[in-house]
Parts: structure tokens; sequence; C-alpha cells
């Protein structure tokens, strides 16, 4: 007897469990989303959050201030946030980078063998462990990756152009952060640190590296302008800057409308700049932008410092030539919003919004109620025969709610698609709401055309 009903039990656990945990642990609920909204910092006031994407972030439960510039990133954003870290480190791979990850907290010791310790100044978040060794929390990390290569001694010719990347949580002490994650004090950043033998190359380098950028804002659909730039603080002879053009940039580029040349305002002395290409005659034009990403030729300023070489084929000694190239991955993700986004609603890059598909079922109690199976049953047929979504798909399931109020709250987060379960759904030829959130174009689909538009989905 024992035995037979250790049997029988064992055979519950083991037909019933798997559909539980299923029900329970595949489907996405927004009733379960740890989205909090509508709160705005301690002590701010509604007109201090001028910029677009710091307040449709606040308020759509994407971003939550913990102290100014330093901010909690929720689950929706993260999502974005882990899909963007994704295309990027795919074009990172492609030209040759290799990830590592480098402490945060840096020695002072390394930067006073360059200087920035003090040329930096106050913008370094400086602190002292109880030994009383000074560190910081690094903005960048020139110092950090020479010495480490250096480490190793001379590099062989054979491992040369080194190309290391890194995404990390960087760290300045903005004297007026503002705009949310757009000048944040705490951010993620992409900076690679390249190797290289001679000059040559690397500048071969720095132009493989500035076409992954293009690349890789043309993924993102980005409307984006390369310009020249200064090298500022980090230092090295030749800088661009890649910018989303848009009005609450900080920035102000220089454009010529003949041949497309571009440059930092701060790279120009005279006030009615006129085009190198085009000769005096064609002055050039101004626009803001919001700056995403920087590539710099570095030379040998920092591989001097900490002896970065190799030996040539007559065994002398030859100093690497760097260079280091940044992407401001949290701005990245603002800037996007920005620029993509109406007043009221969020729009993201497709790629990397935080889910691709929202199921809108009936409400609870309304006439087309039992579309509530549907709507489960189209999640599950989805995720089943496009595996490329299993993690991409939310089930609006707050059936007290009516369609339109969720609608209305799918648009607003900017879901790609929005699939409403009405009463089209219930009559023989089943047919389904679809909304194109980012061409406003709604149509009625079966479910069979439903999954042929999804399968074209994009996902990283
Ligand atoms: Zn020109």
């Amino acid at each position: 007897m024992a035995f037979q009903s250790l049997r029988i039990s064992r055979f519950v656990i083991s037909v019933r469990s798997p559909i539980r945990q299923c029900h329970h642990r595949a489907r996405a609920l927004v009733s379960q989303m740890f989205q909090p909204t509508g709160a705005l910092p301690k002590g701010a006031k509604q007109s201090e959050i001028v910029c677009k994407s710091h307040k449709l972030m606040l308020e759509h439960g994407l971003i939550r201030q913990s102290s100014p510039g330093i901010y909690h990133l929720l689950p929706l954003a993260l999502r974005a946030l882990e899909k963007l870290i994704r295309v990027i480190d795919e074009e990172m791979q492609t030209i040759g980078g290799q990830k590592l990850n480098m402490p945060c907290l840096t020695t002072a010791e390394l930067w006073k063998e360059t200087d920035r310790w003090t040329t930096t100044g106050s913008e370094l978040f400086k602190l002292k462990d109880r030994h009383d060794v000074e560190y910081c929390l690094g903005p960048t990390h020139e110092e950090a990756v020479t010495h480490l290569v250096a480490s190793q001694g001379h590099i062989s010719q054979r491992q040369l152009p080194i190309k290391l990347y890194q995404i990390t949580r960087k760290f300045r002490d903005e004297i007026r952060p503002r705009f949310g994650l757009l000048r944040g004090r705490e951010f993620y950043m992409k900076d690679m640190y390249t190797f290289d033998i001679d000059e040559e190359r690397a500048m071969e380098t720095y132009h493989s590296v500035c076409e992954a950028y293009t690349r890789f804002l043309q993924r993102l659909g980005l409307n984006f302008v390369k310009v020249v730039a200064d090298t500022g603080v980090i230092g090295g002879s030749m800088s661009h800057e890649f910018h989303l053009p848009a009005d609450t940039g900080e920035d102000v580029l220089m454009f010529c409308l003949k041949c497309g040349h571009g440059a930092n305002k701060e790279t120009i002395d005279s006030e009615d700049a006129h085009c190198p290409n085009c000769g005096p005659s064609t002055k050039l034009e101004s626009r803001q932008g919001i700056e995403v990403g920087h590539a710099f030729y570095l030379g040998t300023k920092y591989s001097k410092v900490f002896n970065v070489d190799y030996l040539d084929k007559n065994n002398k000694s030859r100093l690497t030539q760097m260079g280091c190239y940044g992407l401001g991955v949290t701005r990245i993700l603002a800037a996007a919003i920005e620029v993509l986004s109406t007043d009221d609603e969020v729009r993201w890059p497709k790629l990397i919004a935080p889910y691709q598909i929202i199921i809108i079922p009936p409400k609870k109690g309304s006439k087309e109620e039992r579309g509530q199976q549907i709507a489960e049953e189209l999640y599950d047929s989805i995720v089943g025969k496009i595996p490329s979504l299993k993690n991409e798909i939310l089930l609006d399931d707050r059936d007290h709610m009516t369609i339109g109020r969720r609608m209305k709250d799918a648009k607003t987060l900017g879901y790609p698609f929005v699939v409403v379960v009405g009463k089209k759904a219930l009559q023989s030829d089943r047919l389904f709401e679809m909304c194109s959130v980012n061409t406003g174009v709604t149509s009625f689909e079966s479910q069979d055309a439903l999954l042929e538009i999804f399968s074209g989905i994009q996902t990283v």
C-alpha cells in the first residue's frame, strides 16, 4: 500500500507541478511589476524637471532618485539598459574588443603619476581607506588600464592591437547634476582602451571604433552627428564626438550645410566661424546636441608614463600608441527617450524596448470576459512558436481596469506592439486588435497573421 501511494503521489507531482510553474512563472504580468510612478525627488518641484526624458522616466516608474544626480534604475529601465549593453557588446566584439571589468576604486597613486589627481580637480570622488590610503571612484580608467597592461612586461608584437573595454559604473562629482540620467553623478559608461604598434595602425583602430559607433547608433535607429571635438582633460591629439541633435543638448555644434563638416563649438575660436573645407565664404550653422560617444587618439601620453611597450624586430623597446573610446550608456538610454518620445508618451529604440509586446485581455465582469483565456492562449502560443520572444511579452492582467485605460498606459510606456483581445476575438474568425505604437497604425489580425508579424521582431 505504502509503495503504491508513493507512486501515485509522485505521479501527481510530476504531472501537475510543471504546468503550475509554467502559469505562475512564465507569464510576465503587469499587476506584479515593481513600477512606483509619479514620484518627484524629495524637495523637487515639478517646474524644476525641465527635461522631457527626466520627467517621463520619473513619472512612469522607470527611474527613481536616490540622491541628487543618483538614481535607482527600476525594472523596466534596467531591461532596456541590459539590451543596450548587449548591442554594445556585439559591436565592440565585432571589432575585436575584449571585455574586462576593472575596479571602480582606483588608487590615488596612479592618478598622481599622470598628474590628474590634481588637474581633474573637484570632479573626482575622493576617499580614504582605514590605513589612510587615498582612492577615487573612477570617472575614467586610462591610468588603471595602462598600469594593468604594463604589469605583464613587454607586450608581444603578435598580441597587438589590444582592445580592452568594460561597461561599468563611473562617478563624477558634478557641480550641478541635472536632466536625470543625462548628467548624473553615478552612471554607466562603456570605455575602450586600445594599444597599437604605431600611429598608422592606431588610426586604423580609431576609424574602426568610429565605424562601430556608427553601426551601433544606426541599429538603434537614432539620428546622430559626428563632430570634431576638443581633447580636454583626457589629452591626446585627435578627438571626435557623437551627438544626438536635441534642443535640450548642452553642447553647441557648428555645421557646414554644404559639405556636412561639423565641430563642437569649443574647438572653434572666432564667432563667425567658417568651414575649413569650403572656404571663408561658407559660414557654419549652429545646433545643439547631446554627447553620447567620444573617441580620443592618445598617442603615447599614458603609455609613456607607465611604460607600455613591445620589442620590435631589432629587439628595441617601442611605446604603444593608445586610443580611448567612450559611450555614455545610461546617457544614451535617456537621450534616446529624449529625442524619440512625445511630451507624454515614452518611445524607445525598438530594439531595446523593455518588452516588445503587451497583450490586453478584456475587463473582468464584461461581456467579453471569456476572452481572458484567449489572451493567455495567445501569450503561450507566441512564446511557444517564437523562442526569441520568450521574455518579451507582457500580459496586462489588471482586469479591474477598462481596456481603454490599459491601452493608454501601454502607449504611454511605448511597448512597440499592443494587442487587444476584444469582441472580435470572441467571434468565429477570432481577430485581435493590434496597434503598432511607433507608426500609430491599428489593424485587426488573425492569430496566424500576428505570429507572422511578430516573427519579424528583432531582439537582442
Ligand atoms: Zn563645408
